[in-house]
């Protein structure tokens, strides 16, 4: 579904943030990329979502193919439309607007009908929502608006969900509601799921496979299963 190739990436700064980085993400599966802190997992999302360019990154060379059409040199609202969604590194919802003012931006670029029955989809999957929607984002937990995050990525209807670190600063309760989210999303909505996580224990358990960063490179991969067995 989504192939990545020996990508560079490298920001205004010089700083090579992705050396030669390769991996795919096979159609139905979780797929997780773990690693420490600046390995490069942010880096490769923003660069499949076309997003790097307002943080001043270049792709500099590689391919990057999902369902055989090359992204590296489209927009992020085309990317979306072709059927990636992402949930970014801390959230960046709109704090002054509700809850649902947040889902119904995600659905920009589909119609207002479809995007209704959407809204009900995922109050039906998170419903604390649809208890919160007119309350305003801001004020949310950390945990709900991490929810309102994803929501507003399923808002698109996306083939290929990314989610960057989504149980970074949330408690483990709610840590447990939203991985359980993610799972329902891949088995029963045949949703694919990119999932980036610093907490490999947590994303091992979730991960049909997954690939282990290092500065820039992917260093190891296997089924959750073996790398278990490996830590
Ligand atoms: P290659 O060595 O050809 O680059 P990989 O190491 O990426 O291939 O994958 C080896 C095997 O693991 C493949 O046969 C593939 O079916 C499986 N695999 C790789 N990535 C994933 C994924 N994201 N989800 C499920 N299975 C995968
Ligand atoms: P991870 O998500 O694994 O923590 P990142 O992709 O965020 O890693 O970062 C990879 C490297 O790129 C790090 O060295 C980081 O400092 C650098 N980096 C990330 N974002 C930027 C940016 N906007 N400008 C300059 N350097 C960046």
């Amino acid at each position: 579904m989504l192939e990545v190739e020996n990508i560079q990436v490298v920001y205004d700064n010089a700083i090579e943030a992705l050396r030669n980085t390769s991996f795919q993400v096979e159609p139905g599966s979780i797929t997780a990329l773990l690693g420490s802190n600046g390995a490069g997992k942010s880096t490769v999302l923003k660069s499949i979502s076309g997003t790097l360019y307002p943080e001043n990154g270049r792709v500099r060379s590689g391919i990057i193919r999902f369902d055989g059409q090359e992204l590296a040199q489209l927009m992020p609202d085309v990317i979306v439309r072709l059927g990636i969604a992402q949930v970014p590194e801390g959230r960046r919802l709109f704090i002054e607007l509700t809850v649902e003012e947040n889902l119904l931006i995600g659905g920009y670029t589909r119609s207002r009908g479809e995007c209704t029955e959407t809204l009900e989809e995922i109050y039906e999957l998170f419903p604390r929502l649809r208890e919160k929607r007119g309350a305003v984002a801001g004020y949310l937990s950390g945990g709900e608006q991490q929810m309102v995050a994803i929501g507003r990525a399923l808002m698109a209807r996306p083939k290929l969900l990314m989610l960057d670190e989504p149980s970074l600063g949330i408690a483990p309760v709610i840590v447990r509601d939203i991985y359980k989210a993610i799972v329902e999303l891949n088995r029963s909505r045949g949703m694919t799921i990119l999932l980036v996580e610093q907490d490999a224990a947590l994303a091992i358990k979730t991960a049909g496979y997954a690939y282990v960063m290092e500065n820039g490179r992917v260093v190891l991969d296997g089924s959750g299963e073996d790398l278990s067995k490996n830590e």
